[in-house]
């Protein structure tokens, strides 16, 4: 006779997953166990395995989000979260959770302002900014620096920078929702420095110039510089998009905090899980009464950043360089020869892989036309959705018919990870061909 699947509350009593119980909570557990059981009850899983089974069904954790390695060659990949954080902001991050003194000085025992030290690591990394302050998104500090600063006035603009983000998300759209209206000068491809002087009026809010983060516009083509339109007695805002603070040697086209600054831009917007390598966050640098006036708007309240992003932010300019600074700066030999290594282990286990030359981009709002050459490993195409729902998820991208895994983006110390994950995956897709 056929052995009965155990019940479930006699499962949750087994010690391993009793002590998931305490650690992810009941419902996580039950759901594991329950398909556990199905399994058994389908025939295509002994019944004394189904406490493994089930314990091979848990989640990491009880967040739902799930880590993957980003084989993509987009350096900063908005679908998979943009930046990875180095292990100093995951660290920082970790101590902050519990009660930190984010809004405390810990010496006189009075509250103090919220996340000070992080604020000055930020302008200690743009000397030129008075003061800085840090919103959710990139998106949030254009929003506080139009209401603000231009709420039932006017902003200046290129038609040549009315840009679409992605997924929809339009600047204009955002601008016009604070209550400014938007003035919209020159033409799609050329916009000179009187068309922005003839518009500046005493409705004026400021003038703002946008980076085209994820496009370019060539031929006959021309745009007004930050230190032409900084003597027209309005603000100059600059949306620079990526969040460099200083100017990058791979990325020379790439605007940065500082530069725009020293040029005459009145304040900077910009994100903070671009190309700075950190936390979900926007920054706004520069004058120090701009600066002060959106951080006493009552708006500033609602865009607020919580602890763990200060902490984050904090770790990722003070910390080692980051994961996205590694990736953009990675040796194209090295990465060769992290192809050439894993094709040919992966080979030795009968993997039809082979090492590929690659072209990686910045991806996310950075370096638009900017590609750094890389290395891949290519495997056959079917391999794609099996690494995407392995058990470590893994996700490429198709080309000429292959499945390219892009290392670039990929830290070297997840390399063996990568192999395990395509060894596990090898069962499914040749099972299916
Ligand atoms: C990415 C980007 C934004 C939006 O920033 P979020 O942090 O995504 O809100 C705005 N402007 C430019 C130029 C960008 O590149």
């Amino acid at each position: 006779m056929r052995r009965r699947v155990p019940r479930t509350d006699a499962l949750l009593r087994e010690p391993r997953l009793a002590a998931a119980v305490e650690r992810l909570g009941a419902g996580l557990v039950k759901t594991a166990v329950r398909e556990a059981q199905q399994r058994a009850r389908e025939g295509s899983v002994p019944v004394e395995l189904v406490p493994e089974t089930a314990l091979a069904l848990l989640p990491g954790s009880a967040g739902g989000l799930r880590p993957v390695i980003n084989a993509t060659g987009v350096l900063l990949h908005t679908n998979l979260g943009r930046a990875p954080l180095s292990a100093a902001a995951r660290q920082a991050v970790a101590e902050a959770a519990g009660p930190t003194d984010v809004e405390l000085d810990l010496t006189t025992g009075v509250r103090a302002r919220r996340g000070r030290s992080a604020l000055a690591a930020l302008r200690e990394g743009v000397p030129a900014a008075g003061a800085a302050h840090v919103v959710n998104n990139g998106a949030a500090a254009l929003v506080l620096a139009a209401t603000a600063l231009a709420a039932g006035r006017e902003i200046i603009v290129s038609r040549g920078e009315m840009v679409e983000i992605g997924d929809g998300f339009r600047l204009p759209d955002l601008l016009v929702s604070t209550g400014a209206r938007l003035r919209e000068v020159g033409t799609t491809n050329r916009t000179a420095p009187a068309d922005y002087a003839a518009a500046v009026g005493p409705d004026t809010g400021f003038v703002l110039k946008v980076h085209p983060s994820n496009f370019r516009i060539t031929g006959f083509t021309r745009s007004a510089e930050v230190v032409d339109l900084a003597g027209l007695g309005v603000p100059v805002v600059v949306d620079i998009g990526s969040g460099l603070l200083a100017p990058h040697p791979a990325l020379p086209a790439e605007p940065d905090a500082d530069t725009q600054l020293r040029a005459g831009a009145a304040l900077v917007t910009a994100s903070g899980d671009k190309l700075l390598g950190g936390p979900q966050c926007g920054l706004l640098l520069g004058r120090e009464d701009l600066v002060a006036a959106l951080a006493r708007h009552p708006l500033a309240r609602a865009l607020r950043v919580d602890k763990l992003t200060l902490a984050a932010l904090e770790a990722t300019l003070t910390g080692p360089p980051t994961p996205t600074a590694l990736a953009l700066t990675a040796d194209p030999d090295l990465l060769a020869a992290r192809a050439a290594r894993l094709a040919a282990d992966l080979s030795a286990a009968g993997v039809d892989a082979e090492p590929v030359d690659s072209a990686a981009t910045v991806g996310g709002g950075g370096g638009p036309g900017v590609t750094l050459p890389s290395a891949a490993l290519s495997l056959p195409e079917p391999y794609a959705p099996v690494l995407r729902n392995g058990r470590v998820p893994v996700v490429g991208r198709l080309e000429a018919g292959r499945c390219l895994l892009d290392l670039r983006a990929v830290p070297p110390e997840d390399d063996e990870r990568l192999a395990q994950a395509v060894r596990e995956a090898r069962a499914a897709v040749e099972g299916r061909t």
